[in-house]
Parts: C-alpha cells; sequence; structure tokens
C-alpha cells in the first residue's frame, strides 16, 4: 500500500509513524511546506486523558513524549488581580511544539518514513499517485478547500481577537488572567511548557478592540498594550513573538470528512477552539483512529468509514462543548461584570460548556467547592 500524507504537523508525523510501523508492507510519503526546524506558538497543552490515550496507543513514541512534557498542576483563575485557586487531579502537561515535531520528525525517520520539507502542495491531486491521500494539513488545509462541496465544509469567525505570545517566566500552573481595559475585557490564557518557558495566549473582546484602538495599532504596539496590561501575570518579563498576529478565530467543521480515497484529520477536519484546549492530542488521537481502523479493515473504504464512526460522534460532541466554550468568551465582559466575587466567577467559567455541574466542580475540585460554597453561605 502506498499513502501520501500533506502536512508534517503533529496530526500528520504521528499518523504517518503510527502507519509505516503497524501497517507492515506500506509506502507511507509526508509533505511538508515547511522547513523541520520551522513552527509557529511556543507550548501547548496535552491534558491527562489524553496523555494516557497516546500512552495505550503506542508506548515507544509515548516514553518519548513522555520525557519532553512538562507536567502541570493545579489551574489559577485571576479576575482583575484577585487570584482563585482551582486544585485537583493534575491537569495533564505542557510541551514545547517545536520539540514535539522533532521528536516526531526522528520517530518518522526511524520507522521509513519519507517526509519531504519545503514542500508547498497548492493541487492535492498531485498526491493522487496512493491507496490513501491524508489532509493533514491544518485549519487552512489545502485539501479541505480542494473539495470544499463534496466534504461539507462549514465555517465561521469570532468577533474576539487573540494572538500567541510566549514568555520567560517561573510558573507552575495553567493560569486564566481577566483584566478590564478601555471598556472591554481581555484574557491571558498561559502556561509553563519548560522550566523556563510560558505560553501566554492574549485575547481581547470587540468592546476592548475598539475600546482601546487595537484597530488603529501596528502588532509591536499591540504587543506592548498587553505587556503592560498584564505586567503582574508577567512578572515584568517582556512577552516573546513568533509570527504573533492579531486575529479572529475561525471555527470550522465538515460534513463529511473523507472524499473517495482522501480522508481529513486534525485540525484540517475540525477545529474546536484554545479555549477547552488539546487540539493536538485530538489531532493525534485522529491519527491512532486512522491508523487502528486501516489495521483491522480489509480495505481502505471500510477503513474510511470505520474511521469516521470511531471519531465523528465524540467530535461533534467536542464542537458542540467548543461553541459554548468560545461564545462564553465572546461574552467574557458580561460575565466578569456579573460575577458576585472571584470565586462565582471562576464558578461560571468552570461550567460554561454545560458538560461539567456542580457535582462534577465538587467531585473534581473540592477545595474550591468548599471555599465558594462557604462564601455564598456567608454572603446569604
Ligand atoms: C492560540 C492557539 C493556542 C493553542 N493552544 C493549544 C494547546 O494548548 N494545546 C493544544 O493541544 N493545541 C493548541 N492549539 C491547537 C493546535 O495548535 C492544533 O490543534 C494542532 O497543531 C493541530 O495539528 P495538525 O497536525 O492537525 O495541524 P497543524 O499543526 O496546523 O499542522 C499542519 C501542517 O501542514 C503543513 N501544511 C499546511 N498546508 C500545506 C500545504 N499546502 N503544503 C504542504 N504543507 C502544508 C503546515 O506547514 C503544518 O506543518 C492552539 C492553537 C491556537 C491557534
Amino acid at each position: 500500500m502506498k499513502i501520501n500524507v500533506l502536512g508534517g504537523g503533529p496530526s500528520g508525523l504521528y499518523f504517518a509513524y503510527l502507519a509505516r510501523k503497524r501497517l507492515g508492507d506500506v509506502e507511507v510519503n509526508v509533505h511538508e511546506r515547511n522547513a523541520p526546524d520551522a513552527t509557529f506558538g511556543f507550548g501547548v497543552v496535552l491534558a491527562g486523558a489524553g496523555l494516557a490515550r497516546l500512552q495505550a496507543a503506542d508506548a515507544d513514541s509515548f516514553a518519548r513524549l513522555d520525557a519532553i512534557t512538562k507536567r502541570l498542576g493545579n489551574q489559577e483563575i485571576i479576575l482583575n488581580g484577585q487570584a482563585v485557586q482551582v486544585e485537583g487531579e493534575a491537569y495533564g502537561g505542557a510541551v514545547e511544539r517545536l520539540t514535539l515535531l522533532k521528536t516526531l520528525q526522528d520517530l518518522c525517520a526511524e520507522v521509513g518514513v519519507n517526509v519531504t520539507y519545503h514542500a508547498q502542495v497548492d493541487d492535492p491531486r498531485l498526491l493522487d499517485d496512493a491507496d490513501l491521500v491524508v489532509g493533514a494539513d491544518g485549519a487552512n488545509s489545502t485539501m479541505r478547500r480542494s473539495f470544499e462541496t463534496q466534504f461539507g465544509t462549514h465555517g465561521s469567525q469570532l468577533s474576539n481577537a487573540f494572538a500567541w505570545y510566549g514568555a520567560e517566566r517561573l510558573h507552575d500552573r495553567p493560569t486564566l488572567s481577566f483584566r478590564n481595559a478601555g471598556g472591554g475585557a481581555f484574557c491571558a490564557h498561559y502556561y509553563p511548557y519548560t522550566d523556563r518557558m510560558c505560553t501566554f495566549v492574549m485575547e481581547c473582546d470587540r468592546a476592548a478592540w475598539e475600546g482601546c484602538g487595537f484597530e488603529a495599532m501596528t502588532n509591536d504596539q499591540r504587543q506592548d498594550f498587553v505587556e503592560d496590561l498584564f505586567r503582574d501575570d508577567l512578572q515584568g518579563q517582556p512577552l516573546i513573538s513568533n509570527k504573533s498576529e492579531w486575529r479572529n478565530f475561525q471555527p470550522v467543521w465538515n460534513d463529511s470528512w473523507t472524499h473517495g480515497n482522501r480522508v481529513l484529520i486534525g485540525d484540517a477536519v475540525r477545529r474546536a477552539h484554545f479555549s477547552i484546549g488539546s487540539g493536538t492530542r485530538i489531532a493525534m488521537e485522529d491519527s491512532i483512529a486512522l491508523v487502528k481502523a486501516l489495521e483491522t479493515e480489509a480495505d481502505v473504504v471500510s477503513a474510511l468509514a470505520a474511521y469516521v464512526a470511531a471519531r465523528k460522534p465524540a467530535a461533534d460532541i467536542l464542537i458542540g462543548a467548543a461553541r459554548e466554550s468560545y461564545g462564553w468568551y465572546e461574552e467574557m465582559g458580561e460575565h466578569m461584570a456579573d460575577a458576585a466575587s472571584p470565586h462565582a466567577f471562576a464558578f461560571d467559567y468552570l461550567t460554561r460548556t454545560g458538560r461539567v455541574d456542580a457535582a462534577r466542580v465538587a467531585a473534581d475540585y473540592p477545595g474550591f467547592m468548599a471555599a465558594y460554597q462557604s462564601e455564598r453561605a456567608g454572603a446569604a
């Protein structure tokens, strides 16, 4: 069998590695437009459940990934400088995106995957000389755009804007820090991914964008602005930019994940939202499911059907949760204004997707819930 993969991000490389390792006599070719050491962003979170699934899927690669993953502890939610601790089970871990890619590139090389870098593919039909063509080319997937009607692609654009920065900042926990400015709301999502570095995703709502004059600012001026606004969170450290442009997030989803012998995985097939985290491990779980289907089914057609059946129901639930989550962020200014206290705000945040209720918060974060309940009892 011959498999062509478009895109050498986490989903494409992990799929290629597992396919080459598991499927026996198979040629796997990955076409990646970038150099091996080029990437955007800083660190990404790999939630606890996702790490367990990567371990169950392939112990060898998990051992390598585990070695580069920084385990994360409890969460902190800060409302205009007042912090609330949300302590519970370990949160999972975080890994530098470039180190993750390098590790996956090494694993691919070891099992004999052919990865071609600097290979921009503008027409995915050029990859049709294979039994299976995998579109793992990310949120702006050329594969998906080339067959938008066949995939039944849908998308939207959020009104909040965000930019992905890094910072050298000693910190031990994932944190969300909300601050008002310019008549609107900002949020810094930050977490450590090495002992030295944190990812800082900065987000603001439309009112803040307009009220703070972001439209007329350059990217450098916007960076200076949020650096100043979140000075305490940054402990005086500057933000580090890596092509860190302010953009509006565009959720994407598809009615169909396959078109003939073509299949979409990772961000190409569904882009949820960074506020529910885990885009990377969800993308890698697609890879696991696709290889499993190819391993167990007799032919590519049945394997693609099995892959969709295994993954799509969970993806639909995830997209529903993502909508609730980004809907909450689009109205974060109102949530901040309405909150009776930082604890009440944190509770509102934790239950924002509707998938977590008070009982689940109490079970997962007993210390937080006890503090919140005692505060409410005191106020009554
Ligand atoms: C602000 C922000 C924060 C995030 N935080 C997290 C987080 O904390 N945890 C997490 O797990 N995820 C996070 N994500 C999401 C995560 O980055 C993605 O979900 C993940 O990278 C998806 O992997 P992928 O392999 O599907 O796509 P990608 O990582 O996008 O990889 C696609 C690859 O295809 C290549 N490619 C694209 N088009 C072509 C072409 N035409 N020809 C050749 N090559 C091509 C690209 O160069 C790229 O290497 C975040 C995303 C954003 C925007």
